[in-house]
């Protein structure tokens, strides 16, 4: 071998170790990028396996979609833990169950599910539910003809989004229990009886109406009789389409009752009803044939008074006067009482036991 060759060979062999060299560190950095990986793999699983980790599988997926490192998505379970971290974003499913316990249970029962299992809270659920959710506002006293006609267009809109196929209506009314309280809706106080209400300025405009409705309401505490009651029952009011599908009974009034209305005073609320829904949703939605109630001794003594008070219109005499014992007594439109015969069942058997 000649010099030329033996140099030749000496910076072919440094060239070798050279490169060797280099594939080595590269190696070992791979090696060592490896065992951490598998590190924090062992980490996430140990973590998975032992830790109770909210809505686990909703962070799995944002953190997935976000591209996230194994290291994030562990960081982001430990914040989890230690609700440091919350998922912000719910599945369809997630808000539908929340809105359905929000509607079942109040605002508690959505409270201890958003606490225990992470799901939305009360605030998201009113968010997401604002552009579907009709407003309903209870009345603060008895109800007048422009608040019926408000709550009556939020549910039932004049240029409706979907087809809507005319038909018979059925207006129900119904009494249901509530808490004795007073609450804010609307800058004004609900809650207080609308038979004892009227004439007050029940808006929270100024402190003055706040405290005279409290000194109505407190005088009971003297023993004195209480200008103003509590609310102890609402009566709601619905409307059902007499038809094969969709006929559920959409609620679109709410008043606070302390029961001590007479029948005729519940005629005028009744007739108001009625009045309201021909001015501005009959066109669309259809006239309204029938009204429906409880066995309450008011509503079926109002109902009397309204609804017997004329006879069918020509057209509808001609064709059903033929059927003898057919009663022919109505209320205005031709509206007539349908009472749910349970009620009707159940008088008679309490009369028959007298
Ligand atoms: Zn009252």
């Amino acid at each position: 071998m000649t010099r030329t060759q033996l140099v030749d060979a000496i910076r072919h062999k440094n060239g070798v170790l050279t490169k060797t060299r280099v594939e080595r560190n590269r190696a070992q950095k791979r090696a060592e990028t490896a065992a951490e990986k598998v590190k924090l793999h062992e980490r996430l699983v140990a973590a998975l396996a032992t830790q109770d980790v909210p809505r686990l599988q909703r962070l799995l997926q944002v953190a997935m979609d976000q591209g996230r490192s194994i290291e994030d998505i562990l960081k982001r379970i430990e914040d989890a833990v230690t609700a440091v971290y919350h998922v912000k974003s719910f599945s369809a499913t997630e808000i539908d169950l929340a809105r359905v316990m929000w509607h079942l249970a109040g605002d508690k029962g959505a409270y201890i599910l958003h606490k225990a299992l992470g799901f939305p809270s009360v605030t998201t659920i009113r968010e997401q539910s604002q552009s579907t959710r009709p407003t309903i506002h209870p009345s603060p006293s008895t109800p007048t003809l422009e608040y019926i006609t408000r709550n009556l267009l939020s549910m039932f809109p004049s240029n409706p989004t979907r087809r809507v196929c005319r038909c018979g209506q059925a207006i129900m009314f119904d009494g249901i229990a509530i808490r004795k309280c007073m609450r804010r809706d609307d800058d004004h106080m609900v809650g207080a009886c609308r038979e004892c209400t009227a004439g007050m300025d029940l808006s929270m405009s100024c402190l003055e109406n706040i405290l005279s409705l409290a000194r109505a309401v407190r005088r009971g505490d003297n023993g004195e009789d209480p200008l103003v009651h509590f609310g102890v029952e609402a009566t709601v009011g619905a409307m059902g389409a007499l038809r094969g599908i969709d006929y559920h009974a959409y609620p679109f009034s709410v008043s606070a009752s302390c029961k001590a209305e007479k029948a005729s005073e519940f005629k005028d609320y009744l007739e108001l009803h009625l009045l309201a829904w021909k001015m501005v949703c009959a066109e669309t939605y259809g006239d309204i044939w029938i009204v429906g109630c409880d066995g309450a001794s008011v509503f079926r003594g109002a109902c009397f008074q309204l609804l017997m008070a004329s006879t069918f219109s020509d057209d509808l005499r001609a064709m059903l006067s033929p059927l003898r014992g057919l009663n022919l007594q109505c209320g205005p439109d031709d509206v007539v009482h349908c009472p749910d015969p349970k009620h009707l069942i159940k008088r008679e058997y309490a009369l028959s036991l007298i």
